[in-house]
């Protein structure tokens, strides 16, 4: 099936007379004849529901169809895009462990790994993915170094991370390549076609699109091979004790990542989505690759006017000729990027906290990727925790404004921009 079709028909197929909407199974329990079958589950010895922490028929729907989307084998649903982020990550690292991380990522994983799991005995090196030569990224690499981790477009600079070139670098090093793909979504770029192994978003922006649910996904492409490198991986490779000695890799095949994550994160962390939030996930999936569209080119639009703007320091959107990442842009997301928009404004932080404030429709928001315009200065709100000197080694600038552009009509989105571009101008 097409991208399109996959976003609206993957994942729940119904049989005669069942629902052809998406079932929302609110249940936590699922009922079985006798004990022998329940205890057959609890081994993972057959495939079925028992407790909605661990499975439920409503997120497997919506794991299965984003796992199609992506091109991976296997997904799990999370209740948090930072969720995904953890168990992603912590999936296949220990204490001891070590990994590599672009610099330049949301704010919240990178706090995740500078800080929390460094609390964990997981260390994380930052790297800047735009200034190293491959050989200085391989001389990051440590024998303990157990994958490389990378946004599509990161959030909120708006670069666009090397996939193909990152991927033949882990390889090398034996270890997979994890890309957050949340900004571009899997109809604008599959990571897994360009060597990523792991694909995780935050399914609270695009997917969703409506701002209504948090949530988060984790897809596997099922083309690592754990086994290969077993040493580095013995949470797959060797014998888990809490399964009465199952191997992941052996026993479960491509699908040995995903049924770890579940049958052993889930199971002692919890951080399951909700199935009402599955369902309310599922509806915007149905429409991502038309709202993605639409994103694009309002954003195009706006972007090449704010060019125009004198009152525009600098911008950054991947889409425009004049951005550095456009050839990377061209290369991976020829049908558009997403719909965020990174710049400053000529003049002091306090004059872009002014404009924003002057903006009628576009809302200031904690939030982004949404059907509605709005808008961010990472300094003052979701990044405030970071020092200057953080916020740019983590690619943002301290006047940068996020603005997120919606599916409005483009021309009601430049208007309040200009109008509140005038009253800065009036206000000096
Ligand atoms: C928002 C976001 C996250 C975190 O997701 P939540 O759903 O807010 O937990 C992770 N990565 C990226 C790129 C994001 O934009």
């Amino acid at each position: 099936m097409k991208k399109a079709t996959e976003c609206v028909q993957a994942g729940w197929t119904p049989a005669k007379g069942e629902p052809r909407a998406l079932p929302i199974y609110q249940s936590t329990t699922f009922k079985y004849e006798n004990s022998d079958q329940m205890a057959r589950l609890f081994d993972l010895e057959e495939s079925g529901y028992f407790y909605s922490r661990l499975q439920n028929p409503t997120n497997d729907a919506v794991a299965a169809k984003i796992a199609a989307l992506e091109g991976g084998v296997a997904a799990m649903l999370t209740s948090s895009g930072m969720a995904a982020v953890f168990f992603a990550a912590f999936n296949i690292c220990e204490a001891g462990g070590h990994f590599l991380s672009a610099c330049n990522i949301y704010g919240g994983a990178y706090n995740l790994f500078g800080v929390t799991m460094k609390k964990m005995g997981v260390d994380c090196t930052f790297f800047d993915p735009d200034k190293l030569t491959d050989d200085e990224v391989k001389a990051l690499i440590q024998p303990n170094t157990k994958f490389i981790f990378g946004e599509t477009i990161s959030n909120p600079g708006g670069a666009v991370f090397d996939i193909e070139r990152y991927a033949k670098i882990a390889h090398e090093a034996g270890v997979p390549l994890i890309i957050d793909n949340t900004f571009a979504t899997p109809v604008n770029c599959r990571p897994i076609e360009w060597g990523a192994d792991i694909v995780v978003h935050s399914t609270t922006k695009y997917m969703d699109g409506h701002a209504s649910c948090v949530g988060g996904v984790i897809v596997d492409s099922g083309n690592f091979d754990w086994l290969a490198h077993a040493d580095k991986f013995p949470g797959l490779c060797l014998p888990d004790e809490s399964y009465h000695g199952l191997t992941y890799a052996k026993d479960f095949g491509k699908f040995a990542y995903i049924t770890k994550a579940t049958a052993q994160l889930m199971r002692d962390l919890g951080s399951c989505q909700s199935p009402q939030d599955a369902y309310v996930l599922n509806i915007g999936l149905e429409s991502l690759h038309v709202r993605m569209r639409q994103h694009c080119e309002n954003a195009q639009k706006v972007a090449e006017w704010l060019q125009t703007r004198p009152e525009v320091g600098w911008i950054h959107f991947a889409g425009l000729p004049t951005d550095k990442y456009y050839p990377l842009y061209q290369k991976y997301l020829p049908k558009g990027g997403c719909g965020v928009i990174a710049f400053g404004l000529k003049g002091t932080r306090e004059e872009a906290v002014k404009f924003m404030d002057s903006l009628k429709m576009i809302n200031i928001v904690t939030h982004v990727a949404d059907v509605k315009t709005c808008v961010l200065h990472p300094a003052s709100h979701t990044h405030r925790q970071l020092s200057d000197e953080q916020l740019r080694e983590a690619g943002i600038a301290p006047d940068l404004v996020r603005l997120s552009i919606g599916i409005e009509d483009a021309s009601d989105i430049i208007a309040d921009l200009a109008q509140a571009l005038d009253a800065l101008q009036q206000s000096k």
